[in-house]
Order: structure tokens, then C-alpha cells, then sequence
């Protein structure tokens, strides 16, 4: 039955529904399922990339990583990695948990607080499900899902599919599928990143001066600044609710 209604949402039939909010939190993937692809999908980014295991900029990604874990209070298996990519001003976290940081990010993040930021946003998509919901809007192809409902591994798929797959779970740049979040994921992580970074210690005022430089950087679309909503639109309205936002976290304790 499951096997069934996520084929039909992943044809043409769900469009007329696709940018509705209910379609759009709808998640007919579990963990369990998301597993298998999130670690071969890390992986398989891994062999793209030189992974850097030491050095400054490596614990200070490692330090921030954890700190944001922490104050997700998910309990996923997180695990880092800092790959080197100087022209990629990107970032992501997969479902369950792997982060992955491209130095090219760095020099945008500039210092923790802006790290905390990026981390922040993208450690709530996986905390909000947002890779399992997007694959049950229709944005899989219905060869890609039919491949994972068979239990077909990404290095067995086509590389067109896994493209697709990797692209919707949160890793298709580097395979040229770079596939925006709806403007509701995105609203809801970077609400949800600015409490993870406060609750972690950082500076949330860190996130709308990395916006404005991002919006001078121009070119390029990273995930972290998908086209929609503009990120001076998106400082803007960071700045207007990270007091409130402030004010709600601060007597957050740990579990
Ligand atoms: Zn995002």
C-alpha cells in the first residue's frame, strides 16, 4: 500500500498538489527506509572529494558540528566530514545525520558564529524530515522510485537516477541536480537553525550578515541559499525575529 502511494505521488498525478502544505509534510519514508541511501550517498561524496581529517579549519567544523547536534537533541549517529572543494560554497547534512562541509564555504562563514549558521539550517532540514518529505512531493522520478522501492542501491542505480536521488535527499550538487527546497523547508530550517545555533552558544546575529554576503557573492546557489526567498529578503526577516527568537531560548537546557 505504502509501496504503491508513494509510486502515484511520485508521477504527474501529484502535481496539482504539489505546492500544497499538506503534500508538502507529508513523509512516507522512515529513517529505517532513508538509511541505506543517506549512507551510500555519503559515500559516494566522499570518493568525489579529498576529505581533510586535521588541522584548524577541520576541528573547527568538527566543534561547531557537534555543538549544533547537541542542541538538536536528535538522536541521530551524526558524523562529519570536511571535504576540500576551494569553488563550492556549499554545505549539507543527509538524513539521519552526515554532515558534510566544503572549504569553500569557509571564507563566506568567515568565523564560527557563520559556520553555526549554515550548520544550523542544514542540520534542521534532516531534523524536519525534509529529504524523506521531499522524495514522498513528487520530485523522484518514478524510475527513482521504483529503484528504491525495490531496495536498489545508489551504486546500482543509473547515474541519471542517482542523480535524482541524490539530488532530492541533499547531495546533488556536484552531480549538477541541484534541486531547491520548497520556500516552506526553507523557512522552517532557518527559523529552526537559529535556535540550534543559540542553544549551541553562538551568535544567531552571525546568520543575516552571512546572508548579505552570500547576495553579494551572486552567482552560485548553494543549497543554504536556494533562489527562494532572496536572501536580503531572507537577512531582513531574520533580523526582524531573532530578538523573539532569542527570548524563547534562553532558558533552554540539555536534556
Ligand atoms: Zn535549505
Amino acid at each position: 500500500m505504502l509501496r504503491s502511494l508513494r509510486l502515484l505521488l511520485a508521477t504527474a498525478l501529484v502535481f496539482p498538489f504539489a505546492g500544497c502544505e499538506t503534500i508538502g509534510n507529508l513523509n512516507l519514508y522512515s529513517d529505517d527506509e532513508l538509511e541505506p541511501l543517506s549512507a551510500q550517498a555519503y559515500a559516494e561524496v566522499a570518493t568525489e572529494y579529498t576529505e581533510i581529517k586535521s588541522g584548524a579549519q577541520y576541528e573547527m567544523v568538527r566543534r561547531v558540528a557537534q555543538k549544533i547536534a547537541a542542541a538538536s537533541e536528535e538522536n541521530f549517529a551524526w558524523e562529519v566530514k570536511l571535504l576540500k572543494a576551494d569553488d563550492t560554497p556549499n554545505a549539507f547534512c543527509l538524513p539521519n545525520g552526515r554532515i558534510a562541509v566544503y572549504t569553500g564555504i569557509l571564507p563566506l562563514t568567515q568565523n564560527e558564529n557563520g559556520l553555526a549558521a549554515v550548520l544550523g539550517h542544514e542540520v534542521a532540514h534532516a531534523v524536519l524530515r525534509h529529504g524523506g518529505k521531499r522524495m514522498t512531493q513528487g520530485l523522484l522520478t518514478n524510475v527513482a522510485a521504483t529503484a528504491i522501492d525495490a531496495g536498489l542501491g545508489i551504486a546500482e542505480m543509473s547515474e541519471d537516477t542517482r542523480g535524482v536521488v541524490m539530488g532530492v535527499i541533499g547531495a546533488g550538487a556536484q552531480y549538477g541536480v541541484l534541486l531547491p527546497y520548497s520556500r516552506e523547508h526553507e523557512s522552517e530550517a532557518d527559523i529552526l537553525g537559529i535556535r540550534y545555533a543559540i542553544r549551541a552558544g553562538y551568535d544567531p546575529n552571525e546568520a543575516p550578515k552571512l546572508w548579505e554576503r552570500m547576495a553579494e557573492l551572486g552567482s552560485g546557489t548553494p543549497e543554504w541559499m536556494s533562489t527562494h526567498p532572496h536572501p536580503l529578503a531572507r537577512a531582513e526577516k531574520l533580523r526582524e525575529v531573532i530578538p523573539q527568537i532569542i527570548e524563547e531560548e534562553k532558558n533552554w537546557q540539555p536534556k
